[in-house]
C-alpha cells in the first residue's frame, strides 16, 4: 500500500485536523489547574531539591510531561471545546497516564472498546469525532475512520511521524525496517503499519541473534518462533535481511537503540564490505529529544548518593520503565508507581518491579534520614509528582 499517498490525501481532507482549533486560551486555565503544580515549580527554582524533616527529595533535572504529550492533551481539550455536543472517541489512551485518561472520560471522551483483544469500531458513527493519540494510530485504523466519514483529530507527536517517514523511506528502496521496540506497543504497531517488510527487535539479545543469522544463517523454524508476531506478513529471514534500515519506538533506551544501529552497521560491513555498505544499510536518528533528556537526567540523578528512587508513570509507559532500568543498572532500590495512592496507609507501597506484577512492600522507607530521588515519565503530569512528594513528606515529617 502507498501509505505516503494515503497520508497526503487524508491530510488534505476537510475532516482531518492536526493543529488545534484556536481555543488555546479557553483551555489554558483548566490545563494549568488540572496538571501543573506549585510545589514542583518551587523545586525547580530550588535546584530540584527539597529538605523536610528527615527526608531530602532530589528531583531529576528533566522529568514529566514532554511537549508532544502537552500538545496532544491540549488538542484533546480543545476538541471537546470545539465540538461541545458531538460524540467524541479516542482510539487508545491519549498517553500512558491513568489520571489524564480519566479526565478525558469525565469529559465524555469515549475509548474505542476492545472485544476479544480487537478494537471494536462498530459503534463509531458517521460524522463522529475521533482523536488519534500522541503515539499515533495504524494506517488501517485511519482508513477505517476516513471511510466512516469521521472527523479525525490527529495528535500524533511529530517525532513519531518522523519515524513513520523513515520506514517509508526504507520501503521505497525495498529495505527491511528493523524496528527497535515492543512489537505490541501501540506506537510500534502504528509504525510497522507504515513499513513494507519489517522485523521488531526488543533488545540487544534479539539484535545479536538477528545479526548472527545475517552472518551465518540459522534455523528458520527457530527464527519464526522467536519473532512470532514481530515481523511482517511473509517475512523470510533468508532473503529479507539482505538490505536493512534501522528505526525505533521513540521511547526506547537511547543508548540501546544506538548500540543496535552500530551492531547492524558493523554486521553489514562485515558481510558486504565498506564499498557496498550503503546498498545494505541505512539509519536515521529518530530518538526523540524528550526521551533523551529524561534519560540523561536520570543518569545524572543516579550519580547522587540516593537511598532509593521513586519512578512515576503509567505501568504500560515504555519511557517510564526505561528510566527504572537505569536505577536498576546502578543497583539503587527503585519503586515504579503510577499515582500517589500507591503509597500508604502507613509506611507501605504498592509498586511494580520491572517485568513483574504489582507487589506490596511494607516498611519501604528506611528509618532515619533518607534521600529519595524522583523522576517521572513523559506522560506524567506535575500534579501527580506533587501528590507523591506530599505523601513522602508526610511519612517523614
Ligand atoms: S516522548 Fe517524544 S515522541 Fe513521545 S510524545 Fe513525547 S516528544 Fe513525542
Amino acid at each position: 500500500m502507498d501509505t505516503k499517498t494515503f497520508k497526503r490525501e487524508l491530510q488534505r481532507s476537510e475532516n482531518y485536523h492536526r493543529k488545534g482549533f484556536g481555543h488555546e486560551a479557553e483551555v489554558a486555565d483548566t490545563l494549568k489547574t488540572t496538571y501543573q503544580s506549585h510545589l514542583i515549580q518551587q523545586l525547580r527554582e530550588n535546584q530540584h531539591t527539597l529538605k523536610h524533616g528527615q527526608i531530602t527529595i532530589r528531583l531529576a533535572e528533566a522529568f514529566g510531561f514532554c511537549w508532544g504529550v502537552e500538545r496532544a492533551v491540549a488538542m484533546a481539550y480543545e476538541t471537546r471545546t470545539h465540538f461541545p455536543h458531538q460524540r467524541i472517541w479516542i482510539t487508545n489512551e491519549i498517553i500512558h497516564n491513568p489520571s489524564v485518561n480519566q479526565h478525558l472520560r469525565n469529559m465524555q471522551v469515549e475509548f474505542i472498546p476492545v472485544v476479544n483483544g480487537e478494537k471494536d469500531f462498530s459503534k463509531v458513527g458517521c460524522g463522529d469525532v475521533v482523536i488519534l493519540p500522541a503515539f499515533g494510530a495504524s494506517v488501517q485504523e485511519m482508513q477505517l475512520l476516513r471511510d466512516k466519514s469521521c472527523v479525525i483529530v490527529d495528535t500524533t507527536c511529530p517525532w513519531v511521524a518522523k519515524v513513520w517517514n523513515s520506514v517509508e523511506k526504507h520501503k521505497k528502496i525495498q529495505y527491511t525496517s528493523i524496528i527497535h521496540g515492543k512489537y505490541n506497543h501501540e506506537e510500534t504497531i502504528a509504525t510497522s503499519s507504515f513499513a513494507g517488510k519489517y522485523l521488531v527487535v526488543l533488545n540487544m539479545d534479539e539484535a545479536h541473534y538477528v545479526a548472527d543469522y545475517i552472518l551465518h544463517g540459522g534455523d528458520r523454524v527457530t527464527f519464526d518462533q522467536k519473532f512470532h508476531n514481530a515481523f511482517s506478513h511473509g517475512f523470510d529471514p533468508d532473503y529479507d535481511l539482505e538490505a536493512i534500515g534501522i528505526a525505533n519506538q521513540t521511547t526506547m533506551l537511547k543508548s540501546e537503540t544506538e548500540l543496535i544501529g552500530k551492531l547492524f552497521e558493523h554486521t553489514m560491513l562485515q558481510k558486504y564490505g565498506p564499498q557496498a555498505l550503503h546498498q545494505h544499510f541505512q539509519a536515521f536518528n529518530t530518538i526523540c529529544d524528550a526521551t533523551q533528556e529524561r534519560q540523561d537526567a536520570m543518569f545524572e540523578l543516579v550519580e547522587d548518593p540516593l537511598d532509593l528512587i521513586v519512578v512515576i508513570g503509567g505501568f504500560n509507559s515504555s519511557n517510564t520503565t526505561h528510566l527504572q532500568e537505569i536505577a536498576i543498572e546502578r543497583k539503587i532500590p527503585s519503586y515504579h508507581i503510577d499515582c500517589a495512592e500507591r503509597i500508604g496507609p502507613g509506611n507501605r507501597i504498592e509498586h511494580k518491579p520491572l517485568g513483574e506484577s504489582l507487589q506490596i512492600q511494607e516498611q519501604w522507607l528506611p528509618p532515619g534520614e533518607v534521600v529519595v530521588g524522583i523522576t517521572s515519565g513523559a506522560s506524567t503530569p506535575d500534579k501527580v509528582v506533587e501528590d507523591v512528594i506530599e505523601k513522602l513528606l508526610l511519612l517523614k515529617s
